[in-house]
């Protein structure tokens, strides 16, 4: 398997096989992420993926998931896709699982269709990163998409059959817009009413262009109370219908939390509750990890 780069996987892609697909993000333009900032965006051609599949057949006895990698490997054509899927299908009868990151405007671009030939060809889950419910978040970030797209975009794949899991960060409003960043992610959670929801903690990398911001005082960052006091107003604004799977549960979180919403939100709450009278209950800065 050939690499290019820093390689990123969703924590539940621990034990997959990471093929990159693409080099880099499209966007690459949100200003709290350094992930790909050294990459140039491109589409690697699908006989060299297929080489890599090939080649991991050799060494791999058996595989159980596959992640196709690297930002936004839904930003490639349905046919590119659906090649690489259906070799993967031949080489690796046992796989029960392909994941994609996807971008709200990758989805967007599908159609209902395309999606249904993408879940017939292997794809059980699309990893979204919307990072807020908040129009005035997402446009300071520069995430590209509105709220109402990115509700759109994980509705289209649940409807479509496929899993979303989707990523918010909490403390992203800093300490100026939190209360908005809270509600309005909780209404997104409500009105999107995705399989999983995974809320990271806001950490920055020197290289990610709002740095510069926290370093000038411009952007203030929560401190890990006001995190708590965040994600209690985030979960006290959800109205699920269905089991959604929520993880709090990163490196980069202050404080661990695991549920199902709707039905252990009070005990989420509570957890929250006990955390904010209970400082020792709260991870050290100094283990805290992207
Ligand atoms: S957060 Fe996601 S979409 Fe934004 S630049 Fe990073 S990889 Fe790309």
């Amino acid at each position: 398997m050939r690499y290019e780069g820093n390689i990123f996987r969703p924590p539940s892609e621990a034990y997959s096989l990471i093929v990159q697909v693409t080099i880099g993000c499209a966007h690459n333009d949100c200003t709290f992420c350094s992930m790909f900032k050294d990459k140039v965006f491109r589409v690697r051609p699908v006989g060299e993926v297929i080489e890599d599949l090939e080649g991991a057949r050799r060494s791999c006895r058996s595989v159980r998931r596959i992640f196709l990698a690297d930002g936004d490997a839904l930003a490639l054509s349905t046919d590119k896709l659906l090649a690489i899927l259906g070799r993967i299908e031949e080489l690796f009868p046992e796989v029960e699982r392909v994941g994609v990151y996807g971008s709200p405007q990758d989805v967007l671009r599908k159609s209902p269709e395309e999606l249904a030939r993408l879940l017939a060809a292997g794809v059980g889950i699309i990893y979204i990163g919307a990072e807020s419910g908040s129009d005035a978040v997402l446009r300071d970030v520069k995430k590209g998409a509105t709220a109402a797209e990115i509700i759109e975009a994980i509705r289209k794949i649940e409807d479509a059959g496929i899993e979303a899991s989707v990523t918010f960060i909490s403390g992203l409003a800093g300490a100026a817009g939190w209360e908005d960043h809270a509600v309005m992610t909780g209404r997104m959670i409500s009105e999107s009413q995705p399989s999983y929801v995974g809320l990271l903690t806001l950490m920055l990398d020197p290289s990610a262009p709002i740095y510069a911001d926290v370093q000038s005082g411009r952007f203030k960052l929560l401190s890990p109370m006001e995190v708590i006091d965040e994600t209690a107003l985030m979960i006290e604004n959800t109205d699920i219908e269905r089991d959604c799977v929520f993880r709090s549960n990163h490196a980069s979180n202050y404080f661990s939390l695991k549920g199902t919403l709707p039905r252990d939100k009070e005990r989420l709450l509570a957890e929250l509750g006990a955390a904010r009278g209970d400082e020792g209950l709260l991870k050290d800065e100094r283990f805290r990890l992207l």
